[in-house]
């Protein structure tokens, strides 16, 4: 497992959190490789959406994990020098099959982030759905498969990423109140609710009690002013010393480092 703490301590110039041909990224890896160099960044993780058991356009098969981690040796091998090259995934939480699975869970992979992008539908609990992706489908989803009710979908959301955080099977908690932002433009202001505040608290504390390392994800801060965890958590996790990984969640080569300088200047 990577010591996260001494690389965030010694550099800013790093992002594990990158999206390529191999799940919904919009360039080759190599790409972001050169990409990261040319901004002069130390050391930069893959975390391809993870092999899972429901439909899902997003997320790699298991049959690309092998040239997946072919590539990733032959960019360690050309680039290595200048840059150190992590495997990482972002394994998804769908019931808790996934992550534990012990397909996945013998990868050598060097780090994995946990994320929740995926709820039950109220009416037949054994489908999942996305409820990750852009407003406009999520306000679409919202009717067919949750009768229009936000709290529910967040509290929904938010007991996945619990059972997710006792389950286990990964070093990273990703994006930890995503769900807020969809929410927030379905529901303006539910996001500063008490009972909302309550539920990312909670998160956090769990987050802590089982030592994962925390992301806060900028890649929504320059089309939405947001980070998740949002902004107004900074304090918290500045209070509790967390590890903290500040993640671009980058598609595109050209945003490794978009919204990151800005995050990591307000947790200073
Ligand atoms: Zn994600
Ligand atoms: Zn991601």
């Amino acid at each position: 497992m990577i010591n996260f703490k001494d690389i965030t301590e010694s550099t800013s110039f790093y992002n594990f959190h990158t999206h390529t041909q191999f799940c919904d990224g919009h360039a080759p890896m190599e790409e972001f490789v050169t990409e990261a160099i040319a901004m002069g960044f130390r050391h930069l993780g893959f975390t391809p959406h993870g092999p899972i058991s429901i439909e899902s356009p997003c997320n790699m098969t298991r049959d690309n994990v092998n040239a997946y981690l072919s590539e990733i040796n032959r960019l360690q091998e050309a680039y290595g020098s200048v840059i150190t090259i992590y495997a990482g995934m972002e394994v998804d939480y769908v019931g808790g099959v996934e992550q534990n699975d012990p397909f996945m869970m013998q990868l050598p992979l060097d780090y994995r982030i946990g994320s929740v992008h995926f709820i039950p539908s109220f009416d037949d609990p054994q489908e999942y759905v996305d409820i990750d992706g852009r407003f406009e489908r999520f306000k679409v989803k919202m009717s067919t498969y949750f009768h229009g009710d936000i709290e529910a979908v967040i509290r929904s959301y938010f007991s996945q990423y619990m059972d997710m955080l006792d389950k286990g099977g990964f070093d990273v908690a990703g994006h930890f109140d995503k769900i807020g932002l969809n929410a927030s433009l379905y529901s303006e202001g539910i996001d500063d609710c008490e009972w909302y505040d309550q539920l990312v608290e909670r998160a956090f504390a769990s987050i802590m009690d089982h030592g994962y390392a925390v992301e806060v994800n900028t890649k929504s801060w320059h089309n939405y002013n947001r980070f998740f965890p949002h902004l107004k958590y900074f304090d918290m996790l500045k209070k509790y010393h967390a590890t903290i990984l500040v993640n671009s969640d980058a598609h595109y080569p050209s945003l490794i480092n978009s919204g990151r300088e800005e995050a990591l200047q307000l947790l200073t």
